[in-house]
């Protein structure tokens, strides 16, 4: 049975009783990542921390454990990023909450830190954001948990649907999803502003986007939360309630710095192989090649 803490599990709802009370039936806390990109004129920035977010109230309604405050800054610019922005919205302003992959990920490791000092033990990240990103938070988080003895899993949507569908970006998957959670954020009347001078075009709008609709959004987040839900619930009995004494600033920066000495392995960082250069030109082109020491323009 789950703690009578009504439909509320939003730490930053929570009064300290009800927060103990979740805590001490269930030491998962769930972070939601997402940021603000254009996903079409047809649909709201904040698309990929939304469907996080929903995924992540769901599961602890279902599973347990308390949900985060959500992180609604992500990595983008950099590295793959970078040839994809120009070939999606050009030199046109993105309107983006994108940071620099060094700053995200040392953020990332003070949200872990605080999560275990605040009592949890399993910690799951739930990306909105998907792409490759996912894959540098897993290689902080590996290197947290070689330290810290706590469960750190962290899952893009699409990869919790692996099989089942394939992740887009602002096509027929992911603006299905957001016509299913928040029909009021999806307005696909605003085409007429692709040709329209200056408004950045489709602005990254998926080329099956028109296929897209709420039934089939349900059936991904409802696939994507069966999926979690069964993930939150193995961690869940396999919780120990092993000591851990608080987590100072030093350890944090000490991880960090061991993650810096593999800055030219992060996936962000860098472009995919093969992928097609960025024009000399472009205003994405400094962002192409990241190295967390080097000042990028
Ligand atoms: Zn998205």
């Amino acid at each position: 049975m789950r703690p009578s803490t009504g439909s509320k599990a939003l730490w930053s709802e929570l009064l300290p009783h009800e927060f103990h009370s979740r805590l001490k039936d269930n030491s998962t806390v769930y972070l939601p990542l997402g940021l603000c990109e254009p996903h079409g004129q047809v649909s709201a920035f904040g698309l990929d921390t939304i469907k996080a977010e929903w995924l992540c109230e769901r599961a602890a309604l279902r599973i347990g454990g308390i949900v985060a405050p959500s992180m609604g800054y992500h990595i983008h610019e950099s590295g793959y990023h970078a040839r994809w922005l120009e070939d999606e919205v050009g030199d046109h302003n993105p309107c983006m909450t994108g940071i620099p992959p060094a700053i995200m990920l040392h953020l990332f490791l003070y949200q872990l830190r605080a999560f275990v000092n605040a009592g949890f033990r399993t910690i799951i990240v739930v990306s909105g954001h998907s792409g490759g990103n996912q894959i540098d938070l897993r290689r902080a988080a590996d290197l947290f948990m070689q330290r810290i003895p706590v469960r750190v899993w962290v899952r893009s949507d699409p990869e919790l649907v692996e099989g089942q569908f394939e992740g887009d970006h602002a096509g027929k998957y992911e603006i299905s999803q957001q016509m299913y959670l928040r029909p009021d954020l999806i307005d696909m009347s605003a085409r007429a502003f692709e040709s329209e001078p200056g408004s950045g075009g489709r602005l990254a709008l998926g080329s099956d986007a028109d296929e897209a609709s709420p039934e089939h959004g349900k059936l991904i987040m409802e696939a994507c939360l069966d999926r979690l839900c069964i993930e939150a619930d193995r961690m869940k009995r396999l919780q120990s309630n092993e000591t851990i004494n608080p987590i100072s600033y030093s350890v944090i920066e000490s991880i960090m710095s061991e993650l810096l000495q593999s800055a030219n392995e992060w996936v962000t960082a860098q472009p995919w192989p093969g992928q097609a250069a960025v024009s000399s030109q472009s205003r994405w082109k400094p962002y192409e090649r990241y190295a967390p020491d080097r000042n990028e323009s």
